[in-house]
């Protein structure tokens, strides 16, 4: 693993260096300037020495002429060595060494000629001079200078110091100076390490803080972060997680609500991006569509398998508001649904949305509501032609009494079916408006049975028809409409007669199951076929409409019959006997008994 430093450690090594780049330009500029002051002190003090020593030499009495200098002159070099602490050397003017502090007298003899030394040199053209190198004589570097003197025999006076000893000085001053530097560098290598660690335990608590954001944990962490620029980074920090925090929760908040609003909507919503990618479909959707699970991210193209519907999303995302597309569902051919596509652009995104909406039901009501129109149009015309036919039979004037007789009979007749389909149509129309409301009463089944058997007697009288009515146990009685309940059993038996043939008998049963009360009809006619058993419900339905006439119905009787039922929160149903004929049912709430 690569080791990677923390803020610390490298906040650590940024003051530790500073401060070693500071101390060591510092230390380097110190010694160069230390030295080159020390050098231009000591040889300064050379200098005065060295005119000292030359004022000194000039007042020393003359020797006399022929007389060997040297022994005198040596022992003045030597006083004056002494006296300055330097090696003093007094030189003749042709170059001859007449006295030097540093060799006795006999070595003063023996030493070599002067005149060639670069500073004795310099000193006879320019007065002075000064040389830096190994001395010849004692072996060692020594640093020289020297000037010219108004005496008899000397010419110059020479005057050099050891450069070790300069060496030494400075060697001490840098090593203090090192020494110092070293401590100022422990101390600020100290001050780093708990300056670091301080600032260091701060971004840590920051970095903890901004971690446990990250994994969602919003509350306040209740630290105090000083009041420095660090203080306020983390302050700021805070107030803007807390600040996003809330934006987060109001967002969820917003989509929750719309999530509930879409998922209760019966209108079907898709939303796509431009990208054509599923965002949003709803239940609804998802189910007129067939839709399989979980189809958010996928293009439209692999869901939306309807080619009218995909082409709509496609018009839509390219810009378009195209015109709605109408289509039924997958397996489902009862179904109509409408569609329709619109492109979406915000400041965000860009998309577009595909709103289904059902109207099967408006279809159907749409369909009803025609065939209604038609059927009404159909059965009103059929007694009018009839009625006008015989009224223009009559006007002419030339029928016989008898023929008279009849054509008003047969008026007669078609003016009474009229009247019924009329009423019917009045009646069906107050149920629709819910404006026949239930006046309920106990009602006891065997006197309103009877009731509605003395109200078809003409009809069963005239096709010798027999009524077996059957109460049976615990259903003597109901709390229902007496007049509604006896509309419903008087069409259900005068039915009941007209389409059994003579001479049958016709059977009402009452029965109690646990929380209903059931009337059945039974007939031996020919009963209803399969197909027909809900929708001889329906309005002007007739299972075959050329034996329709015959019994001069209206078509609505059983319409009736279920509406009435069903104001009794009850239901009808038919279905056929075993040994032949219709049974139907009315199916009353009675509540649970005990
Ligand atoms: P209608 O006035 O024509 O009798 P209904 O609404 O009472 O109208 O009945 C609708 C249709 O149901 C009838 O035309 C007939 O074809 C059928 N139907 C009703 N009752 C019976 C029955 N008991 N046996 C056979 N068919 C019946």
């Amino acid at each position: 693993m690569r080791f990677r430093a923390s803020f610390q450690t490298k906040l650590f090594f940024a003051g530790v260096s500073a401060a070693v780049m500071t101390l060591a330009v510092a230390g380097v500029l110190f010694a160069l300037t230390l030295q080159r002051q020390t050098n231009a002190r000591v040889e300064q003090t050379l200098k005065q020495e060295a005119h000292v020593a030359a004022e000194l030499v000039a007042r020393a009495p003359a020797l006399p002429d022929g007389v060997d200098p040297r022994p005198v002159l040596d022992a003045e070099a030597d006083r004056i060595g002494s006296l300055l602490t330097a090696r003093v050397t007094f030189i003749a003017a042709d170059g001859t060494v007449l006295g030097d502090s540093a060799e006795p007298l006999d070595a003063v003899r023996a030493m070599e000629n002067h005149a060639g030394r670069p500073e004795v040199l310099d000193a006879r053209a320019h007065g002075q001079g000064i040389s830096t190198r190994a001395s010849a004589t004692l072996g060692e570097d020594m640093l020289y200078v020297a000037v010219g003197v108004q005496h008899p025999r000397i010419a110059f006076v020479r005057v050099a110091l050891p450069l070790t000893t300069i060496r030494q000085q400075l060697a001490s001053l840098l090593s203090t100076t090192v020494m110092a530097l070293a401590l100022a560098l422990l101390g600020g290598v100290v001050s780093a390490g708990v300056l670091a660690g301080r600032i260091g335990q701060r971004v840590r608590a920051i970095a903890w803080v901004a971690e446990r954001y990250r994994h969602g944990d919003l509350t306040p962490p209740r630290l105090d972060y000083g009041d420095d620029e660090l203080g306020v980074v983390a302050r700021a920090l805070d107030d803007s997680v807390h600040e996003l925090g809330n934006r987060l929760e109001d967002i969820e908040r917003d989509r929750g609500r719309m999530a509930t609003i879409l998922a209760g909507m019966v209108e079907g919503v898709i939303v796509v991006d431009q990208g054509g990618r599923l965002q949003l479909v709803n239940g609804a959707a998802q189910e007129m569509l067939r839709i399989e699970d979980a189809p958010i991210g996928r293009h439209y193209i692999e869901s939306i398998r309807h080619p009218a519907i995909a082409d709509l999303v496609t018009a839509a995302l390219a810009g378009r508001t195209p015109g709605s597309v109408e289509f039924t569902p997958p397996r489902d051919n009862a179904r109509t649904i409408i569609a329709r596509a619109a492109p979406v652009s915000s400041a965000w995104s860009h998309g577009a949305v595909l709103v289904l909406h059902d109207i099967s039901e408006l279809k159907k009501a749409d369909r009803i509501r025609r065939d209604f129109v038609a059927n009404v149009s159909h059965e009103l015309r059929t007694p009018l032609t009839a009625i006008r036919g015989y009224v223009e039979a009559l006007s002419e004037g030339d029928a016989s009494e008898e023929d008279t007789h009849r054509f008003l009979e047969i008026i007669m007749r078609h003016t009474r079916r009229m009247e019924r389909l009329v009423q019917d149509l009045l009646r069906l129309a107050r149920l629709d408006a819910r404006q026949e409301t239930l006046d309920i009463a106990t009602c006891d089944l065997r006197t309103l049975i009877e009731g509605v058997v003395a109200d078809v007697e003409p009809s069963l009288d005239a096709r010798e028809q027999d009524v077996h009515v059957s109460i049976g146990a615990g259903a003597e009685k109901v709390a229902a409409d007496p007049a509604k309940l006896h509309d419903i059993l008087r069409n259900l038996l005068a039915n009941a007669s007209a389409y059994s043939p003579e001479r049958s008998t016709i059977g009402v049963v009452t029965r109690a199951t646990r929380t209903e009360l059931a009337i059945d009809v039974l007939d031996q006619g020919p009963g209803i076929p399969e197909a027909d058993r809900t929708r001889v419900f329906e309005r002007f339905y007739r299972v075959d409409k050329s034996r329709a006439r015959d019994p001069g119905g209206t078509g609505l009787g059983l319409a009736i019959v279920k509406h009435l039922a069903e104001l009794h929160g009850g239901r009808v149903s038919v279905s056929n006997r075993p040994e032949g004929g219709a049974c139907f049912t009315v199916e009353l709430p009675t509540g649970p008994r005990g």
